[in-house]
This record gives structure tokens, C-alpha cells and sequence, in this order.
């Protein structure tokens, strides 16, 4: 299973509210940031689904 996550490019702040797929609507509900956002990519394995691994992965992912 392959999991985007999106962070605020800004605050790197998880919370971001997004319409699906609609790039322009997103907006960190932390800061306020509108335009810079970055994704992180994971794949996921069934047996090792672990939040706290899979955002770690993510961060890194997108470089953040
Ligand atoms: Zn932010």
C-alpha cells in the first residue's frame, strides 16, 4: 500500500485541509499557509502499519 501524506511546506504541520485532489483549496489549519505544501510518499506493509514510523518515513520523504 502506497500512502501520501501532505505537511505544511511552512510550519510542517499535519494539519492540513485538503479537498481530494484539489491542490488549490489546501490550507494548514495551523499557520494559515495556503500555497506550499509538500508529500510524502510511504509504502506500507499490512503487518507493520505503525503511525509513528510511517510519519517519520513521510517527513523524510518529503525532505522535511
Ligand atoms: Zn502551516
Amino acid at each position: 500500500m502506497n500512502i501520501g501524506i501532505v505537511f505544511c511546506g511552512r510550519c510542517s504541520s499535519l494539519m492540513v485541509d485538503s479537498g481530494y485532489d484539489t491542490p488549490s483549496t489546501l490550507k494548514c489549519s495551523k499557520c494559515g499557509n495556503t500555497k506550499e505544501f509538500k508529500v510524502g510518499h510511504v509504502n506500507v506493509e499490512d503487518e507493520e502499519i505503525n503511525i509513528h514510523i510511517l510519519l517519520e518515513n513521510a517527513r523524510k520523504n518529503a525532505n522535511l
